[in-house]
C-alpha cells in the first residue's frame, strides 16, 4: 500500500476501505478477532472498529492482528452518540488515541448516561407489560457497552416480538412508550474530544436521521461550524437522489468524505466493505491521514 494522495484518487478507488463497525464490545455479533477475521476474508484494506461509546475492542483487535501478522490496516475508532435538538445524532471519531484521558473520561460519561436510561427504560417496559427487561438485555451486552439493541434483542428472544425492529417501532424507537430522553454529549463536546484525541470527526450516516433536507443543512452547518471534519456519504442502500444530496453537501461545506458499512452482524443486506465506493468528486477522509495508510 502506498501514500494516498489526491492526484493518486484513481489508485485508492482500488483499495478496499471499511470506516464504520461494531463488535460485540457494543451491539455487533461478532467478537473483535471474529471482525477482523472476517474483514481479512473479505480482502478489507482499511478497517475501522468504532462501537457505541467504547474502545473496549482496540486492543483486542490490533493485538490480534499483529499475532496472526496480518496486513489489514486498523483504524482505531468510536461511534458517539450526541443530542442535538432532540434527535440522536451519532459522531465517529477515527484515528483516534484511545488512551488519550479526555476520551476516557468521554467515555465514562456517556457510559454513565447508558446506565441510567437503561434502567429507566426497563421500568418502562415493565409498564408495557414486559418483565424483567433490564436484566435480561443487561446481561445480552455482556459487560460492553448497553444499547437499544440489546433490549430489543431481549423481547425478540423471549417471543415478545416477531422482528427486532418491531422493539423500536412500536417500544423503545423516538417518541415510542418506552423511550427514555438520553442524556448523551452535545456535538460540539464530542468534535473537541475526538480532537483532543488526535482524531478525525465525522458525522455518522447523515441520511438516517428522517431529517428534511431544511434540517439536514441545519445538522450540517453546525458540524461544520463547530471544527468537523466529514461526512459519511458512502453507505450500503442509499438512493441515487441521496448520494448526489450527500455528495452535494460535501464539496459546499468542504467536508471530507467518508465511508462505512455500519457492520453489526453478517446479513442479507450488508456485509463489510459490500457496495461502498467513493464518489469521485469527494475528497476521501483518508488523505487526512496520508502516513497512516502505508
Ligand atoms: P442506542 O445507541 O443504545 O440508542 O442503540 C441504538 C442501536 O440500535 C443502533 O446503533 C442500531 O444498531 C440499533 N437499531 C436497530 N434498529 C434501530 C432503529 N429503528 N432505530 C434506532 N436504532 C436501531
Ligand atoms: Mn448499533
Ligand atoms: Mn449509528
Ligand atoms: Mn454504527
Amino acid at each position: 500500500m502506498t501514500i494516498m494522495s489526491t492526484t493518486e484518487s484513481k489508485e485508492t478507488q482500488t483499495l478496499r476501505v471499511d470506516l464504520h463497525s461494531h463488535t460485540k464490545c457494543s451491539d455487533g455479533g461478532l467478537t473483535p478477532e471474529e471482525l477482523v477475521e472476517r474483514a481479512v476474508n473479505f480482502q478489507i484494506d482499511v478497517l475501522a472498529i468504532t462501537d457505541h461509546d467504547t474502545v473496549s475492542a482496540l486492543d483486542i483487535a490490533n493485538n490480534y492482528i499483529k499475532d496472526k501478522n496480518y496486513g489489514l490496516k486498523l483504524i482505531n475508532g468510536i461511534e458517539i452518540s450526541t443530542v442535538w435538538e432532540g434527535f440522536e445524532i451519532h459522531i465517529v471519531g477515527l484515528n483516534i488515541d484511545h488512551a488519550n484521558p479526555q476520551l476516557r473520561e468521554l467515555i465514562s460519561n456517556q457510559q454513565e448516561a447508558r446506565e441510567s436510561r437503561a434502567i429507566a427504560i426497563g421500568h418502562k417496559l415493565q409498564k408495557c407489560g414486559f418483565e424483567g427487561m433490564y436484566d435480561k438485555a443487561k446481561a445480552l451486552s455482556t459487560g460492553g457497552s448497553f444499547t437499544r439493541a440489546h433490549f430489543a434483542k431481549a423481547l425478540f428472544q423471549q417471543g415478545s416480538i416477531s422482528k427486532m425492529q418491531t422493539a423500536f417501532d412500536k417500544y423503545i424507537g423516538k417518541g415510542k412508550r418506552a423511550y427514555v430522553k438520553p442524556n448523551w454529549c452535545s456535538i460540539q463536546e464530542a468534535i473537541d474530544v475526538i480532537h483532543s484525541a488526535g482524531g478525525t470527526a465525522v458525522m455518522a450516516h447523515p441520511v438516517r436521521y428522517d431529517l428534511s433536507t431544511k434540517w439536514l443543512r441545519r445538522l450540517v452547518t453546525q458540524f461544520k461550524a463547530e471544527g468537523g471534519d466529514g461526512l459519511e456519504i458512502v453507505l450500503p442502500q442509499m438512493s441515487n437522489d441521496q448520494r448526489q444530496l450527500m455528495l452535494n453537501f460535501c464539496l459546499e461545506y468542504e467536508l471530507h468524505a467518508s465511508m462505512g458499512s455500519d457492520f453489526h452482524y453478517p446479513s442479507k443486506w450488508s456485509d463489510l466493505g459490500r457496495n461502498l465506493r467513493m464518489p469521485d468528486k469527494a475528497t476521501p477522509i483518508w488523505n487526512l491521514w496520508p502516513n497512516s495508510l502505508n
